[in-house]
C-alpha cells in the first residue's frame, strides 16, 4: 500500500484539517491522532477437515471520551490493521457528529468468508470473542456487523460473551437478531436516516422534493430502501444501477417493482419499465438528487465536473475523492458527507443498545420518529457549522465531531 493511499494516514489528514480550522489545542490534536488502544490477537480456530488454522484479528478502540466505543467487525481477507484504525477514527467522527453518546472502535479478523462452512464461521466467531473478551462490554466496547459479518454472527458472538462473564448481556453487541434483542427498525435504519438528511436538505435549497428527480447507484440494503422511501416522500427515481449495470426512465421507476425484479434475476438490469444506462452514465444524468450507495471513489477529478445535480447524498463511505470534492464545491453542488448522511445506522444501533439495558423494547413507529428527531438534528448542526465557517459540508461536520470530541476531553481533564 502507497504512502497516499494509507487509509489511516488519509483519516489522520483529515483530522490535521480540521484541527487547524478550529485552532484546536495541540494536546488535543496529538491525543487524537493515534487510537486510544490497539489490540491485535491471534487465534487457534479447528477447521472442518480436523486441522486446526491460525488467525490474525484485531480490535481499535480509538477513543471513548464522550462514551463506550462503538464499531462494525470486518471479515476481510485483505483486513489491515490499518484500515481498521482509519475506520475506528471515522466511527469516532460519525456518533459525535450524530450526536449519540459513544465513541469510535471497529474491529476485524483476518479470513475469506466466502471459503467457510458456517460450522467453521461460528467456531472463527466464537474464538474472536474468546480474544477480545477482556476489553469489549456494554459499558466499554460494544461491536455491531460490519463488511461479511451478520446477525447470526453477532448472536454466536454474543453468546460467547455471556459464556465469558457468566450471565446474559445483550448491550455488548448490536444488530442481532430481533429474538435475541435486537432493535426494530434496523433493516432500513441507514436508507432512512439518509433521507431524512435530504429532506432537510432539499429545505435549505429550496427543492420541492415532491416531484424531484433522484438517481441512485447501488441497489442492496442501503440503496433500494433509500429509493422506496424517497419516492414514498414524494420524489421520483429516474435512474438505480447495481454491479450489473441500470435503468433509467425519465418519467419515473417504480422502485418496489425494480426490488421484486431484482430478487428475481439477481440484477436491476433488464426491468422492463426503463432503458439501460452505464453505471458511470448514471452519475452524470441530470437530476436534483444523486445518491451514490455501492462503493467508495466513484465521484473522481476525472468525472466531477459533468456531474449535473443539485445534491449528493453519500449513503456509501467514501464515495467522493477529495478533487472531486472541490469541484463540486466550486460548481455548487451540495454534499452531504458519508458520516452524517449514513448515520442512521449507527443511530439504530444505539436505541437497540439503550433498549437492551432498559429491557423495554420499541415500537417501530418510536424508533423512526426518535431517528428523524436526531438526523434532522444532526444536519442542521452541520449546516450551520458550513455556513458559521463558510467550509464546505464535509468539513464542516469534521470540525462539529472534532470539537465535540476535543469538548469532552477536555471536560474529563485528559488534556
Ligand atoms: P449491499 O451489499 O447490500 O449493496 C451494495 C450494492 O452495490 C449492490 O446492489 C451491488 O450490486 C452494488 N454494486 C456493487 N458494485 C457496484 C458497481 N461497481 N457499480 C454499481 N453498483 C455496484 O451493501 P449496503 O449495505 O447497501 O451498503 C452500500 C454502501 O453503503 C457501502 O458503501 C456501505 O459501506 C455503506 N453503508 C451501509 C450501511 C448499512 O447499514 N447497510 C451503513 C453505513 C454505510
Amino acid at each position: 500500500m502507497t504512502e497516499e493511499l494509507n487509509p489511516f494516514k488519509i483519516a489522520q489528514e483529515q483530522l490535521d484539517m480540521a484541527a487547524k480550522l478550529l485552532n484546536l489545542d495541540p494536546a488535543v490534536h496529538s491525543l487524537l491522532r493515534e487510537p486510544k488502544r490497539v489490540l491485535e490477537v491471534t487465534f487457534p480456530v479447528r477447521m472442518d477437515n480436523g486441522q486446526v488454522k491460525t488467525f490474525k484479528g484485531f480490535r481499535v478502540q480509538y477513543n471513548d471520551a464522550r462514551g463506550p466505543c462503538k464499531g462494525g467487525i470486518r471479515f476481510h481477507p485483505q483486513e489491515t490493521l490499518d484500515t481498521v484504525k482509519a475506520l475506528a477514527a471515522w466511527m469516532t467522527w460519525k456518533t459525535a457528529c450524530v450526536g449519540v453518546p459513544l465513541g469510535g472502535g471497529k474491529g476485524g479478523v483476518i479470513c475469506d468468508p466466502k471459503q467457510m462452512s458456517r460450522g467453521e464461521l461460528e467456531r472463527l466467531s466464537r474464538a474472536y470473542i474468546d480474544a477480545i473478551g477482556a476489553i469489549i462490554g456494554p459499558e466499554l466496547d460494544i461491536p455491531a456487523p460490519d463488511v461479511y459479518t451478520d446477525p447470526q454472527i453477532m448472536a454466536w458472538m454474543m453468546d460467547e460473551y455471556a459464556k465469558i462473564r457468566g450471565h446474559n448481556a445483550p448491550g455488548v453487541i448490536t444488530g442481532k437478531p430481533i429474538p435475541l434483542g435486537g432493535s426494530q427498525g434496523r433493516g432500513d435504519a441507514t436508507a432512512r436516516g439518509a433521507v431524512y438528511t435530504i429532506r432537510e436538505a432539499t429545505k435549505k435549497l429550496g427543492i420541492p422534493l415532491r416531484g424531484a428527480t433522484a438517481a441512485i447507484q447501488g441497489y442492496g440494503n442501503a440503496g433500494s430502501f433509500a429509493a422506496i422511501l424517497l419516492e414514498e416522500m414524494g420524489a421520483r427515481i429516474i435512474a438505480v444501477s447495481d454491479s450489473k449495470g441500470g435503468i433509467l426512465n425519465e418519467n419515473g421507476l417504480d422502485p418496489r417493482a425494480v426490488l421484486q425484479h431484482k430478487q428475481k434475476t439477481s440484477s436491476v438490469v433488464g426491468f422492463a419499465g426503463g432503458k439501460a444506462v452505464t453505471n458511470e452514465a448514471l452519475l452524470e444524468e441530470p437530476c436534483e438528487i444523486l445518491v451514490p450507495a455501492a462503493l467508495e471513489n466513484v465521484i473522481t477529478g476525472k468525472n466531477a465536473s459533468r456531474i449535473k445535480t443539485r445534491m449528493v447524498a453519500e449513503v456509501a463511505n467514501g464515495p467522493t475523492t477529495p478533487d472531486a470534492d472541490e469541484i463540486l464545491h466550486k460548481n455548487k453542488v451540495f454534499d452531504i458527507p458519508d458520516f452524517l448522511c449514513n448515520a442512521g445506522g449507527v443511530t439504530v444501533s444505539y436505541f437497540e443498545w439503550v433498549q437492551n439495558i432498559y429491557g423495554l423494547y420499541w415500537p417501530v413507529e418510536e424508533i423512526h420518529d426518535r431517528l428523524d428527531k436526531m438526523m434532522t438534528k444532526a444536519f442542521n448542526d452541520v449546516y450551520d457549522m458550513h455556513i458559521k465557517h463558510k467550509v464546505n459540508m464535509r468539513m464542516a461536520a469534521y470540525m462539529l465531531s472534532v470539537q465535540r470530541v476535543a469538548e469532552a476531553m477536555k471536560l474529563r481533564g485528559w488534556v
